[in-house]
């Protein structure tokens, strides 16, 4: 057996890199021209591969990656990846080290935090990057900017204190929005918030390079909101909407992710047998299952558990009874021929609202849960390799 026909053997995610230079493409058209396009390959790039779609992505023109963890950045960096990179997430001190060694630019939300980077920059002699993360109404980290007045001066002055230390050189500030997706006047608040806390540090001397704000939905529907650099997130992997995918979407995104598993059996069992455990389901018929080598284990929601059909010679197969740890089956009763060794497509770009909406999730969660135990097989210059 090749390494491909080993990983094509079980349960796959197939990832269309061409699918994905084509949507960095798309996108790019979609921001405004002099801002940065900012590529989130966080959580092994949603699942699809982080260096494999870091490279095409440095190769399709992006001008920056994040990550969410400073490991990530390093993983990067060791694979050969050259563009600026920003750690999302806020990072312990005891990682410092790597930032330098690795060039990470990580983002900060409070004054020490900055201390601690600072001080071993400062006793190093080197210098780290920092993005100041602004909290404008998500409410996980970052300087508070709601408030009154006072509280504002009170914010401003940590910013102020935090880009003055010595080993660190504050090249840019951020906000995340907390409701992009639904709730438009809040979405324009926190960017106001935003672009006062920048009018009001600018008064106090401190200029940023790279102001930022929005992700991918927040992209498409606030062009306000594009400043300095846009994070393109979910879009780069195909879907317009982190609920209904591309359904209302003329944008023409090409999903990157498709899930396969190959048949391991198909069987006839007569009507009133019951399927999996807990016996949830019982047969209304004489049926013929499939049984799919997928479970919970490979990233299947047990949650989709009688709630849920696969693709099977372009025929969508409910799952019956409840999703094993490495199984599940699937009735294929009206899908004629189908055979042990059939490829079903557990997720595509059809299927995968679908199963975001009957997992009661959105899109992200369902392409970041393809276990490890999943190989990734890429499609690249039209070629498929592992
Ligand atoms: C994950 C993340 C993004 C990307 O979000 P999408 O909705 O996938 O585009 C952007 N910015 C921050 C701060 C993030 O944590």
């Amino acid at each position: 057996m090749t390494d491909l026909e080993l990983a094509m053997s079980r349960t796959w995610a197939e990832i269309n890199l061409d699918d994905l230079a084509r949507n960095t493409e798309i996108l790019r058209k979609t921001l405004t021209p002099s801002a940065k396009f900012l590529a989130v390959v966080k959580a092994n790039a949603y699942g699809h591969g982080m260096t494999q779609c870091a490279r095409k992505l440095q190769d399709s023109g992006a001008d920056w990656l994040a990550v969410a963890t400073v490991p990530e950045g390093a993983e990067l960096r060791e694979n050969g990846i050259t563009l600026p990179i920003l750690c999302l997430g806020q990072t312990q001190p005891g990682l410092a080290p790597l930032m330098a060694e690795f060039g990470i630019t990580q983002a900060v939300g409070d004054v020490s935090n900055a201390k601690a980077l600072s001080d071993y920059a400062a006793s190093s002699g080197k210098v780290i990057r920092i993005h100041i993360k602004i909290d404008t109404g998500m409410s996980r980290t970052g300087f508070y900017w709601p408030g009154d007045p006072e509280d504002k001066e009170r914010t401003a002055r940590g910013i102020m204190t935090a880009c003055g230390m010595p080993g660190l050189y504050a090249e840019g500030m951020f906000t995340h929005f907390a409701a992009a997706d639904g709730d438009s006047d809040f979405t324009r608040t926190q960017l106001a918030r935003l672009l006062e806390a920048r009018e009001y540090l600018r008064g106090m001397g401190q200029n940023f390079e790279l102001v930022h704000s929005a992700a991918s939905v927040g992209i498409l529907d606030y062009p306000a909101a594009h400043l300095d650099m846009g994070r393109f997130g979910l879009v780069l992997y195909g879907y317009a909407s982190t609920e209904t995918g591309n359904e209302d979407s003329t944008l023409g995104l090409h999903p990157v992710m498709t899930v396969k598993s190959r048949i391991t059996a198909v069987r006839s069992l007569p009507a009133g047998t019951t399927i999996s455990y807990g016996r949830t389901y019982r047969l209304t018929r004489d049926s013929i299952m499939a049984v799919l080598p997928m479970g919970y284990a490979d990233g299947m929601p047990r949650i989709l558990s009688n709630n849920y059909g696969v693709k099977i010679h372009d025929a969508v197969c409910p799952i019956r009874g409840r999703v094993c740890m490495d199984m599940m089956m699937a009735d294929v009763t009206d899908v004629p021929g189908v055979k042990a060794g059939d490829v079903a497509t557990v997720f595509d770009g059809e299927l995968m609202p679908i199963a975001a909406k009957n997992a009661g999730t959105i899109i992200h969660e369902i392409v970041c849960s393809p276990s490890a135990r999943v190989p990734r097989v890429y499609i690249d210059g039209g070629k498929m390799a592992v």
